[in-house]
């Protein structure tokens, strides 16, 4: 089995989560190994295909995952299918249980200031040992090193970037090297559903591939996002039937 399979062009892990937590980010966290994560939906593949920065940005990543049944259903028509998916809000929840249990500590950065006090009280409610390094809501200028610089100095082992894509991987390539360590990765909406803003789709839902579904129906803004869906399957359609 390969560990890495790439779908239109995207290095994606191929790895269960819980392989992933165990062998690969307890052991780097541990060591303090600076590590850079990127949770990619078909979405991302298809913007970072149309714009060349941003991919080779989320090419530095020292992961890539899928996140979304359409990455993991694109990889099988490829005939190279990846393990399952491994999706930013799931390894949220495993990296603030990791943090409980190690006493690693954590930042929040995103989404909106309500947001992100009720997510960080809940953060520190329902795992009572983390280290909270400190959290900020997400307006911000990516650009602008003050916050980074600001962050950096609490030594956090884990920053989890809310910003929603492409904004989130911009702000970690470009202040990545003011860190001397931490698991660096984006979270999309997560805050959003951490907080009970947003609801995440119940099991049913996930387990018969239907999140994006029921995604969409809490949030009709993003019909828009979807149009590219049928274009990547398209694409990944004609490169499975050419090889
Ligand atoms: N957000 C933010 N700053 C911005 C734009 C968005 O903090 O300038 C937050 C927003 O409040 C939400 C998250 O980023 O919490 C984006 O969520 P979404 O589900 O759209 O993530 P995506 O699917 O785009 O990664």
């Amino acid at each position: 089995m390969k560990n890495i399979v790439e779908i239109l062009s995207i290095p994606f892990t191929n790895t269960t989560k819980k392989k992933f937590i165990k062998d690969e980010i307890t052991p780097r966290l541990k060591q303090e190994k600076k590590t850079f994560i990127v949770t990619a939906n078909p979405e991302i593949v298809e913007y970072a295909n149309d714009h060349p920065k941003y991919k080779d940005i989320i090419c530095t990543a020292d992961y890539i995952t899928p996140d979304g049944i359409g990455v993991i259903l694109a990889s099988r028509w490829m005939k190279e299918p990846l393990q399952e998916r491994v999706s930013g809000f799931d390894m949220m929840k495993d990296l603030f249980s990791l943090a409980d249990k190690n006493g690693f500590s954590v930042y929040l950065l995103g989404a909106e200031e309500s947001v992100i006090e009720e997510a960080a009280n809940k953060v520190q409610f329902e795992y009572t040992n983390i280290e909270l390094a400190g959290y900020h809501h997400g307006y911000i200028d990516i650009n602008d090193a003050g916050l980074a610089k600001k962050i950096a100095r609490q030594r956090p082992d884990i920053v989890l970037v809310a910003l929603g894509f492409p904004r989130q991987e911009k702000w970690i390539h470009k202040h990545y090297h003011l860190f001397e360590k931490g698991i660096f990765m984006g979270v999309g909406g997560s805050f959003d559903v951490l907080a009970g803003k947003v609801k995440r789709a119940p099991v049913f839902w996930q387990k018969a591939n239907l999140e994006w579904l029921y995604r969409l129906i809490q949030q009709p803004a993003r019909w828009r996002r979807m149009l590219m869906l049928p274009r990547f399957a398209l694409k990944v359609m004609i490169k499975s039937k050419r090889r």
